[in-house]
């Protein structure tokens, strides 16, 4: 594997300068703003506003936002109850059954892939929602089960292992419970390594040193530092904007905001579109990623989790590939930058957790969280089988 060690904090992809229209957003909402001579003295730059053009309509439909919306998040299977739903089923399964053999699953390719693993060490890769916890319509409600919660600790003695989650790090690590875990938050963009297996990755490595919620030490590493105020703001926004959308929820994941519509009406949905869509236009350095029935707000950073993923390994140590098989087991668009990440140049395996067909960089799949389980089990019981 060739990794990158220079993980100083990222350059701007996109840079742009700050921009202070902040229109229509009550000021009680900005605790931010600098002050008048701030603006005056150059630090603070204005971009003129586009003129609108002529016939061309200036918001979520135009943007695309609404149709992203709909094709992001397909409806989970329902009940079959008469006939024509179980012809449909059966379509869906056959549907499903041959996008098996384009990303086959990991239960039945275990042997392959504990093959590859033969004389190296394997690193995991955890997502949480939808992967480690049945997607759930409130998100404050996607507990882990006790079972999952043992397989994961389990898993943890024999094999490195990291959840990597769009979460807020604290929040992720609360959630799973297991201090023995390396955890990244924010879409990797906050990462907690313990002191005890740090292993310096280049001199420029920005970490703080901190505590855990065992008042174990840890070293945090966090890319998108400079925006914890601008998302802070963000969240502030969108909460007061969205407050009349019944079902909408708008989360602080401390480097990145989320606004969920899985529990808004359908019909609604221009409106959340809308609000996100206003907001962003006045933060250029902030950018949207669909998610499933989630709309995301990240900082324009050349960071995300397949970088994670790269940062870890090289913070345990592998920073030479051919000792490792890393493996990532996620559900959404996000995990693809870690699925494209191991693809390319065959450095591990990534395992997309799907119950219906869709196009993915991972090269293995799983249907559900309860195979996921059985899957970690699985590589618990062969690497016991391999100490005997
Ligand atoms: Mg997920």
């Amino acid at each position: 594997m060739e990794l990158k060690s220079n993980h100083s904090v990222p350059v701007l992809t996109d840079p742009v300068p700050i921009n202070n229209s902040r229109l229509g957003i009550p000021s009680n909402l900005l605790p931010h703003l600098p002050p008048a001579a701030a603006f005056s003295s150059g630090l603070y730059l204005t971009i003129p506003r586009k003129k609108p053009i002529p016939g061309k309509l200036d918001d979520v439909r135009a943007s695309g936002y609404l149709d992203a919306m709909k094709s992001s998040s397909p409806p989970r299977n329902k009940l079959i109850k008469d006939f024509s739903n179980e012809v449909a089923s059966s379509e869906n399964d056959a549907a499903y059954n041959s996008w098996l053999m384009k990303y086959p699953s990991a239960l039945t390719a275990f042997e392959k892939i504990t093959n590859y693993a033969k004389g190296k060490q394997i690193a995991l890769f955890l997502d949480y929602d939808g992967t480690l916890t049945p997607i759930v319509d409130d998100p404050d409600c996607a507990f882990i089960s006790l079972s999952m919660r043992a397989t994961v600790r389990s898993v943890a003695k024999y094999f490195p292992t990291a959840v990597i989650s769009g979460r807020s790090r604290n929040k992720v690590y609360e959630l799973v419970g297991v201090p023995e875990l390396y955890y990244a938050g924010s879409h990797g963009m906050d990462i907690m390594v313990p002191v005890k297996h740090y292993m310096s990755v280049d001199g420029n490595t920005s970490y703080v040193r901190s505590t855990d919620q065992w008042d174990k030490e840890v070293n945090l590493f966090q890319p998108a530092s400079e925006f914890l105020s601008m998302i802070d703001e963000v969240f502030r926004t969108l909460v007061e904007m969205t407050k009349e959308i019944k079902g909408a929820k708008v989360e602080n994941h401390k480097f990145c905001a989320s606004v969920h519509y899985r529990l808004v009406d359908e019909k609604d949905w221009t409106m959340v579109a809308q609000c996100v869509h206003d907001v962003l236009k006045n933060y250029p350095r902030l950018r949207l990623k669909h998610g499933r029935k989630v709309l995301d707000i990240r900082p324009v950073i050349d960071w995300d989790k397949g970088k994670a993923v790269e940062f870890l390994l090289e913070s345990l140590g592998f920073s030479n590939c051919n000792g490792v098989l890393p493996i990532f087991i996620g559900d959404d668009t996000t995990d693809e930058d870690a699925f494209k990440v191991l693809r390319e140049g065959n450095r591990g395996c990534g395992i997309l957790v799907s119950s219906i067909p869709k196009e993915s960089n991972a090269l293995y799949s799983l249907r559900d969280p309860s195979e996921v389980m059985g899957f970690l089990n699985s590589l618990v019981r062969w690497k016991k089988s391999l100490a005997v």
